[in-house]
Parts: structure tokens; sequence; C-alpha cells
């Protein structure tokens, strides 16, 4: 009997996310700088007669439990290029809210894709597992290595960043998800709305921000606060007007900052320490804007097998 794998894998904020014009495949360029942060998806592997996927967790009844899930992917695409059969149950612990804009389905993919590695001892090398993880979503190699990093293209091609230290976050969870390609629709819209134009041929390249990968650099909170942006915000807010609440009292509470994380609708405060965002989040608990709020931390390791 081969012993159960366990990997964890964490949610990410966006600490930038500039969208290009949309290009004629349908994808928007990006320049996505990512940060991992310390609230974790656990999936576990063991041996089974079929692929099975089980889900447990206050949002386990949003998760697909088919093929359709990125788990479940991962380990079809690993078992496909080795020739083996996905015979694995993988259950999933999950802890990152669904459909939160916090790349909860890609963490499951990349833990799922590492246990699977890991169980079946495919010895698969890094560039093999990134190669899979990018066929499977734009944020799934990120997930597999963590910490920070820049991404291009889709958000798939990865530039590892340096940090100078830990940032202490607050993400207010929000009751319900919103669906990423409806936020960029919308984000196209409303682009298409104002009269400037929203092709990859009306907008120039997005570039990261100097300024906030200095910031990450040096470790320096308050300059990352300055720094923090993202252009899926004014879609999100279109699609889900009372996040404009959970924003200003979290930035009331004494947040550095505050923005949408990703396509939302969890909002990410950033606080000067660990006590500050405590702060933070009892005012978001207290003032009902929010399903629930959490404290944690980043830059936090990628996918990590735990046993
Ligand atoms: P991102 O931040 O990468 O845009 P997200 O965090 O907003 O993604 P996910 O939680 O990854 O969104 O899920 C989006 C949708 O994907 C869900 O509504 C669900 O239907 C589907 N899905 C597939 N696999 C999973 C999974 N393992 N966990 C959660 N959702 C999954």
């Amino acid at each position: 009997m081969t012993a159960p794998v366990v990997v964890r894998a964490p949610a990410k904020v966006n600490v930038q996310l500039a969208v290009g014009g949309l290009r004629p495949d349908g994808f928007h360029d990006l320049a996505n700088v990512f940060l991992a942060v310390g609230l974790y998806d656990e999936v576990t592997a063991t041996p089974a007669d079929r692929l099975r996927i089980t889900a447990a967790g206050p949002d386990a009844d949003q998760v697909p439990l088919d093929e359709s899930n990125l788990a479940a992917r991962a380990a079809l695409a690993l078992a496909r290029r080795y020739g083996i059969p996905a015979d694995v149950r993988l259950h999933i612990a999950k802890d990152i809210p669904v459909a939160g804009g916090m790349a909860g389905g890609s963490a499951d993919a990349a833990a799922a894709l590492l246990a699977c590695d890991t169980l079946w001892g495919t010895g698969a090398s890094r560039a093999e597992l990134l190669d899979i993880c990018a066929e499977l979503g734009s944020d799934v190699p990120f997930s597999l290595v963590g910490g920070a990093a820049l991404g291009r293209g889709r958000g798939e091609l990865l530039e590892p960043l340096e940090t100078g230290g830990t940032f202490h976050w607050v993400f207010a969870v929000a009751d319900g998800g919103l669906s990423t390609p409806a936020v960029y629709r919308e984000c196209d819209r409303l682009r298409e709305d104002s009269g400037h134009g929203y092709t990859a041929a009306d907008l120039p390249d997005p570039q990261p921000s100097p300024r906030l990968l200095e910031a990450l650099r040096t470790g320096d909170a308050p300059a990352l606060a300055g720094a923090l942006s993202n252009d899926l915000q004014p879609a999100a807010l279109s699609l889900r007007p009372a996040l404009a609440d959970t924003l200003r009292t979290g930035t009331e509470a004494g947040a550095l900052a505050a923005l949408v994380s990703g396509s939302g609708p969890t909002c990410a405060f950033l606080a000067e320490g660990a006590n500050a965002a405590k702060a933070v989040a009892e005012a978001l608990m207290a003032s009902g804007t929010c399903r629930t709020a959490r404290v944690t931390s980043g830059p936090a390791p990628g996918a990590t097998v735990l046993g």
C-alpha cells in the first residue's frame, strides 16, 4: 500500500495587474506581479481504482468534483504525458475562497500535479512540471513556484522576483464569486465605452512598475502601498458595486492601501504590521461588508510536499 502524499499550495494576490488590449486570440497581454500569501489549499493523493475527486471546507459545495476540476485536469495531464492511468483519489482541503480572485483552482492544480508526480514516482523535471502548469492555466505556474514573480504573456511566462521582507495582508472574502472571464469582458466593455479603444493594437504593452518592484525588493510596505494597482478593479467594481464599501471600510480602519485581488471579489488590504492587520480585519468583520476577513502575510512558498 503506497502512503498518501499531501501537498499544500498558496493563494496569491496580484500587487500589480496591468492589462493590455484584447488580443485577436481572445487573451490579454499582462504585466502581472504575483505575491503568494499564507492561505493554503491542501491536496492529498491516494492510490485508487480510478480518478476520484473529493473536497472539504466552507466553500466545498462550489468545487466541481468531475474532470473539469483543475486538480483532476493536472493529474490527467501528467498521466497522459507518462502514458500511465490517472488512478488516484485527490482530496482537496479547501481554505482559499472559490472564484475569489486568489487563484484557488490554480493552487489545487499545482498541488495535485506535485502530489501525483510524487505518488507515481514519475520524476518529472521542474521544467516539465512548469510546462504542464502553463497548459493548465495562466496562474498555475506561479502556484507551483510561489514567492513573488513577474508574469508576462497571459501571466504564464514567469520571472522570480526578490523580496526584502514580510508584507502583512488582510483579505475580505465576499459572499459568492466573480467569474474571471466575465470580469475581463467587463474591462473590455468599459474601455470600449470610454472611447479610447480596447484592442491590443490600441493600447501599449503593459509594463511592470519599477517603483513597485523596488518596494518589493526592499520590503518597504508604505512604498508598496503607494504602487499597488489593478486594471481589473474598475470592472470588478462595476459588476459588484458593494465592494467599494468593503475597500473604504478597510482603509478607514488603518490599512496602508486597499485593492481588489485579481478579478475579485476578494478585497486585499496591505497593513503596516501584524497588529494593524488584526485591527483592519476586526473592523471589516464588524462592518458586515464581507463574509469574513483573513489575516495573513507574504511572500509564502509555492506548492510543497508535506508528507
Ligand atoms: P483566478 O484568481 O486564477 O482568476 P479564482 O480564484 O477567481 O481564479 P477559482 O477559485 O480558481 O477562481 O475558481 C474559478 C472556477 O473554476 C470555479 O467557479 C469552479 O467552477 C472552477 N474550478 C475548477 N477547479 C477548481 C478547484 N479545484 N477549486 C475551485 N474551483 C475550481
